[in-house]
């Protein structure tokens, strides 16, 4: 867990539920001793500092490069992109996602909502997803699977779910519902 800032206990809580292992991650020496990394929810500006500040960044963009497995959840996600749409001025992202992705995208009425969405790659039925000032992904490279769009209402077809390879990003908390098939997928994905 990449523990910066955001939303890292339910995560810790989620994984532990899928059978992982959780560790904190705040310095660079730490990033040796994992496996992959999730990015929690939480505000994608003071994450991309903190990180900068404790000198992760450039540890973390090497790491995700030569393979390292990593899931962001919204600010996460937004971390993850290797492009924003609207980023603040100087806002820097990991990236290694090729995305553009565009931060508070759902606007003020609907901040937050809950909804389910359909998610290749998760069995079972749709995915309990709670949005909380999400992101979606405006668009994607040709080595992006789109895993899960917006089904119904204005927002429908949007795209809040994606993976590259080893890297899997979702609009959506998983974390939050208590729901552990996303981390599931994803602790797959590490042990493949
Ligand atoms: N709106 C936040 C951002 O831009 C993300 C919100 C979240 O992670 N729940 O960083």
């Amino acid at each position: 867990m990449l523990a910066l800032q955001g939303d890292v206990r339910e995560h810790i809580h989620a994984l532990e539920q899928a059978g992982a292992r959780a560790r904190r991650i705040r310095r660079p020496d730490e990033l040796d001793s994992i496996d992959g990394l999730i990015l929690p929810g939480g505000e994608s500006t003071t994450m991309g500092r903190l990180a900068a500040v404790f000198g992760l960044l450039t540890p973390l963009r090497e790491r995700i490069a030569a393979g390292l497995p990593a899931y962001g959840t919204c600010a996460g996600m937004i971390m993850l992109a290797d492009r924003l749409a609207d980023g603040a001025p100087g806002q820097q992202t990991i990236g290694g996602i090729d995305m553009t992705v565009r931060r508070n995208a759902f606007g003020r009425q609907v901040a937050s909502f809950e909804g389910t969405v359909e998610m290749t790659g998760v069995d079972g039925g749709p995915v309990e997803a709670v949005f909380i000032r999400a992101p979606w992904v405006e668009s994607t490279g040709p080595g992006v699977q789109v895993l899960g769009r917006i089904s119904r209402g204005d927002t429908a077809g949007r795209i809040v779910a994606v993976r590259q390879g080893r890297l899997l990003a979702t609009s959506f908390h998983p974390e939050l519902t208590g729901d552990t098939r996303v981390h599931r997928l994803f602790v797959d994905m590490v042990k493949g």
